[in-house]
């Protein structure tokens, strides 16, 4: 008979655990039996003591199974899907998704909510007034079937094990852990059923994988993990030693993608960059473009006809969301106090830590202490400077918005702290560092 404190103690002490052992940690845990003490006890086990690739595979399996799986190819010919494992100023789906399916390829998306210092897409989202993301399996279903784009949270009856282990991971310190991340995301990917899967493996400072070489190793072991389940699965391996684009914060976020897919001026070249590649890698993934060249000229041209805006508008309305405050965005609320920090010094912008910007927008009320923690859409910061900026004395760094003073200052010493001005000229970052498949 198994027990899960035996489970949790061999865990401490760097065992390897059995299929059994963790189909019995995740079943009791989806259905109650095991607490969330002891879940929250054996993620920190696997968080320091690790997991192999099989413990990984068997509880991306379990969680998969924790609950339904769904077979979009019975409602649409091929379906694509994306997933980052987590940044700061991270709107990439908010606008690569209206960009794919403006191309005609269907996309499935399930995603989450903010993970420790690194916002999520669902909470973004839920800033938009009357949004519904919790959709049942057959509205995801039919939503796709209709429209060919469709997003949920966890909500949906799919690895309802990851959704509890998420929110749990979120405000427990056990987030960065390879073990951990691979059969959140996969289980998600699995249970979901589509056919490619782009993932966005971020590195650097606000990433959960600080250095190249674990974020190369987490990307194979998604690789492997869908391919032992037939799936197409690439991962990108990209750049998060500051903030992408120029917004973080849940609204700030939802303006900025809606100014990209409208095709505004002055959108930042990262993110920019980064959405179009990644479109064009879901374009060729789906066989609709043969290079990369041509997946970026339809993703592009898919952002300038105004297609995208109208499948971003469009997904919106259908889930009972507000369109008009993406066509009008100043109807948003802001943050009652806006800070700007200047430059006490010329020179180049060497260090714009975003792990650091990260914090500082949860402290200011845009992320969670606590499961419970209610968000205050309008805080977070708008980031002025990218590293290699050339800045003069004055120049304004970043912007504030805050509820109160008193948040405001943290958030402002904080972000300071992580900083750095040089005297001398510095490269910009590069976006990517790799594609593995
Ligand atoms: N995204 C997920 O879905 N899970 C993680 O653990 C990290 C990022």
């Amino acid at each position: 008979m198994l027990n899960i404190v035996d489970v949790i103690s061999k865990k401490r002490d760097c065992e390897k655990l059995t299929p059994e052992e963790i189909q019995f940690f995740v079943k009791g845990f989806t259905e109650g039996t095991v607490t969330d003490y002891q879940a929250a006890a054996l993620a920190m086990a696997i968080c320091i003591n690790k997991m192999d690739i099989e413990e990984i595979t068997q509880l991306t399996m379990a969680m998969r199974d924790s609950g339904e799986t769904l077979r979009p190819q019975d409602v649409v010919d091929f379906c694509v899907d994306k997933h980052s494992t987590g940044g700061v100023g991270d709107k990439t789906t908010m606008i690569v998704q209206p960009i794919v399916s403006s191309c005609g390829v269907a996309v499935a998306k399930m995603s989450g909510r903010g993970l420790g210092y690194s916002g999520g897409t669902i909470d973004k989202l839920e800033s938009i007034p009357g949004i519904r993301l919790d959709l049942s399996k057959e509205e995801f279903l039919e939503q796709l079937r209709t429209n060919r784009s469709v997003i949920s949270g966890q909500s949906i009856a799919l690895a309802p094990a990851d959704g509890k282990l998420y929110a749990l991971r979120d405000v427990t310190g056990t987030v960065p852990s390879q073990a951990l991340i691979a059969s959140s995301i996969m289980s998600k990917k699995l249970a979901i059923g589509t056919d490619a899967i782009l993932l966005d493996v971020k590195v650097g400072r606000g990433a959960f994988m600080k250095n190249i070489e674990m974020a190369r190793e987490l990307a194979s072991i998604m690789i492997g993990i869908g391919k032992g389940c037939g799936r197409m699965v690439r991962c990108e391996i990209s750049d998060m030693n500051q903030p992408l684009g120029y917004q973080v914060g849940n609204i700030l976020e939802v303006k900025e993608a809606v100014s990209f897919l409208k095709n505004e001026p002055g959108i930042a070249p990262d993110l920019y960059d980064h959405c179009i590649d990644s479109s064009a890698q879901l374009l060729m993934m789906a066989s609709k473009a043969d290079s990369l060249e041509e997946g970026r000229r339809m993703a592009k041209e898919a952002v300038t006809s105004g297609r995208a805006f109208e499948s971003f508008c469009r997904l919106v309305r259908i889930q009972d969301g507000d369109e008009g405050y993406l066509q009008d965005p100043s109807r948003f609320p802001e943050a009652p106090l806006h800070r700007t920090i200047t430059a006490d010094r010329a020179g180049w912008i060497a260090e714009f830590d975003a792990e650091a910007v990260g914090q500082a927008g949860v402290e200011l009320g845009g992320g969670r202490h606590r499961k419970t923690d209610t968000l205050d859409y309008r805080v977070g910061i708008t980031v002025c400077q990218k590293v290699g900026s050339r800045v003069e004395k004055g120049d304004p760094l970043f912007v504030v918005h805050a509820h109160s003073e008193d948040t405001a200052d943290f958030a402002q010493r904080h972000i300071l702290d992580g900083i750095r001005i040089s005297d001398t000229a510095v490269e910009p970052l590069p976006q990517f560092y790799g594609l593995m498949s």
